[in-house]
């Protein structure tokens, strides 16, 4: 089978692999779409510690079952031959003290399919059975392939733990804070402010809903937050994670406000502590999704709260993988999310 490999910094090539077999309990798919994540642009880089080389990334896919290993029917899962799925990355033990509170997310012995193990970025992919979601007929591959990241982007929006009579800001206009206009939406806030350098993200993010789209190459991103809410706006999320959209957030959000931390941008930022202390700013981080989270995205798709229309998507030939992560990485692209298909 083809696949995508991930052989170093800046370095990845289309090769011809074996198809892998899948363990007692796991499925073979074959992968119909899957989407480049901004945790691999860092991880393609060499700036993500969890990703080691040589490695097929890829996480967030829809696909058909094409093998079953006999485990898996004991598994009680949804997971047959010739059935359409989405699969949910995170493989948790489901038997830790994380996992007996549902918070699979934060599983003590999580891994990532396509970081730890080989991911979709290939024909062919494995995946423990009870990890698959039948994708209902309504959905394409491509909805399918919108799952997770649209999981992740719902449990921060709930992370928040803000009405939605709330001012929420959301710093970067990608995939993710995207998602996270789109679960605010669908959650019912109303006043909901986007940042981002690119003028056309948040064109995205006006038609997505945004009641503000900041430019933060032109404005001061936290002034103009308390121009929207005097004293800062109730809540925010960092969907970038830079020293500078860190900082940017803190000084956003009103005193006593919730800062929620979601991109992964840079390993480890200064924080501005005492300002923390002095106005009880609640800072916490996010990462994934519970299964809960999954289930929840997956009916957000169904009900067309976000669409893989190609003013914002782009779906290409798994070939055009390597140019693909270059364009994001440059920042030349102009779509905020591209697909690969693998067949
Ligand atoms: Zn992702
Ligand atoms: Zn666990």
């Amino acid at each position: 089978m083809n696949a995508l490999v991930w052989t170093g910094a800046r370095a990845m090539e289309l090769r011809h692999q074996p198809v892998p077999t899948p363990a007692a309990g796991e499925v073979l798919i074959e992968v119909g779409s899957v989407g480049i994540c901004g945790s691999e642009l860092s991880g393609y880089l060499g700036h993500n510690s969890l990703r080691k080389p040589p490695l097929i990334m890829g996480h967030e896919a829809a696909g058909t079952v094409v093998m079953v290993n006999e485990g898996a029917f004991a598994d009680n899962s949804p997971a047959r031959t010739g059935v359409r799925v989405a699969f949910n990355p995170l493989v948790s033990c489901g038997s830790c003290d994380r996992c007996s509170l549902g918070l699979e997310n934060i599983c003590r012995t999580r891994k990532v399919i396509g970081a730890h193990r080989a991911g979709a970025f290939a024909r062919f992919v494995t995946v423990p059975a009870t990890l698959c979601s039948i994708l209902p007929d309504t959905l394409s591959f491509t909805a399918g392939s919108l799952i997770e990241p649209l999981a992740c982007s719902l449990r921060a929006v709930n992370m928040t733990q803000a009405n939605p009579d709330k001012t929420l800001l959301i710093i970067g206009a990608g995939p993710i804070g995207l998602f996270c206009l789109a679960a605010a939406r669908a959650a019912g806030f109303k006043r909901i402010a986007i940042s981002d350098i690119s003028e056309s993200r948040l064109e995205t993010a006006r038609r997505w809903g945004a009641s503000d789209a900041i430019n933060a190459a032109k404005e001061d991103v936290a002034v103009t937050a308390h121009s929207i809410r005097a004293g800062g706006v109730d809540t925010v999320i960092d969907a970038v994670g830079m020293h500078l959209t860190r900082e940017q957030a803190v000084k956003a959000v009103i005193p006593g406000g919730r800062v929620v931390y979601i991109g992964l941008h840079e390993e480890a930022s200064p924080l501005a502590a005492n300002y923390l202390i002095r106005q009880e700013i609640s800072v916490i981080g996010t990462f994934g999704y519970t299964k809960a989270d999954f289930a929840s995205a997956l009916t957000l798709l169904e009900q067309k709260e976000v669409q893989p229309t190609s003013d914002w998507l782009d779906e290409r030939p798994l070939s055009a993988g390597r140019e693909s992560f270059e364009e994001l990485i440059n920042g030349t692209s102009k779509f905020a999310k591209i697909i690969l298909h693998p067949n």
